[in-house]
């Protein structure tokens, strides 16, 4: 499959690049980026597997990482699974989310009295 991303800003720090321009995606990675791909790629066109996407005002970023990232599984899936988690994840462009293991531990633990409280989270819960 041949895709075409038309006219999005792409922003890779490890390249350096900060620009509008086209990235050309072929068999699952990236064959070229540059301007006026759609120009080099109407010879494609004709190729049925190709799929031209306008994503004019949009960020094309590497995938994104959320180092901190609270799956309610086990104990609160009413709230989030970590399927429902992963998915939400995913919609927001993120590739790799961490959950920290404490998150786990301090719901099984016993409700903490302000004497014996530990290191607590509170950013995103
Ligand atoms: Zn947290």
């Amino acid at each position: 499959m041949t895709m075409l991303l038309r006219g999005g800003r792409v922003i890779d720090p490890s390249q350096k690049i900060d620009d509008v321009m086209d990235v050309l995606i072929e068999g699952g990675k990236i064959a070229a980026t540059g301007r006026n791909l759609v120009e080099d790629a109407k010879g494609k066109k004709k190729d049925p597997g190709l799929t031209v996407i306008d994503v004019k005002g949009k960020l094309v970023v590497p995938g994104l990482i959320d180092i901190h990232t609270h799956l309610r599984e086990p104990g609160y899936e009413y709230k989030e699974t970590v399927e429902s988690g992963c998915q939400a994840a995913v919609a927001g462009g993120f590739t790799s989310i961490a959950s920290p293991s404490s998150a786990i531990s301090r719901r099984r633990a016993p409700p903490a009295s302000p004497t014996t409280a530990g290191p607590s989270c509170t950013r995103g819960s």
